[in-house]
């Protein structure tokens, strides 16, 4: 399926209309993917941040890119791998799936995300990566408007499990 692709790298760097950030519940910055987000769009994310009232888990909000090239910056929360038992596979599909519908309301066309979860939150990488796919191919079965979902993969191993289960 070529509308959707895997890309090694950072994904603040990216030239698509919206990128996700996989945030944390004050949508305020944090480590990892968010933290590095919100060094590269600068002080003013923070700001509209601050009048978004927050996000709960498997929700997603949205903000102008600010200075990174992307137009839009869709936030979503994914869940706290803790086991498997506290409903994190639904959690984490709802993250892809409300950050497209997000995507749809706005009109963006090309869209990209990072493996959410599977840093901080230590969300089970295969699974993981065999979520996201999942909800994206389920997605384009009823949805044509978006052009193209990039899974941006900072690391090897990252990158690796996508490529088994898009067989790219
Ligand atoms: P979470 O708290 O949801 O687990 P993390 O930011 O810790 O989020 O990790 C999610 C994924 O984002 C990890 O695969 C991590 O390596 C990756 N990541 C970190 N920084 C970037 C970046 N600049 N661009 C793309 N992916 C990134």
């Amino acid at each position: 399926m070529e509308k959707i692709e895997i890309q090694k790298g950072d994904i603040t760097e990216l030239n698509v209309d919206a990128i996700v950030n996989a945030a944390n519940t004050s949508l305020l910055g944090g480590g990892g993917v968010d933290g590095a987000i919100h060094r590269a769009a600068g002080p003013e994310l923070v700001e509209f941040n601050r009048k978004l009232g927050g996000c709960q888990t498997g929700e997603a909000k949205i903000s102008p890119g600010f200075k990174i090239p992307a137009k839009f910056i869709i936030h979503t929360v994914g869940p706290v791998w803790s086991g498997g038992k506290n409903n994190e596979e639904i959690l984490l599909a709802n993250c892809y799936r409300n950050s497209l519908k997000l995507a749809v309301e706005n009109g963006i066309k090309t869209i990209a995300f990072p493996a959410i979860s599977t840093g901080v939150y230590r969300f089970p990488l295969e699974r993981a990566t065999e979520i996201a796919v999942g909800e994206v191919k389920k997605f384009f079965k009823k949805n044509e408007s978006i052009e193209k979902v990039i899974f941006v993969c900072f690391d090897e191993k990252t990158f690796q499990a996508y490529k088994k289960l898009l067989n790219a």
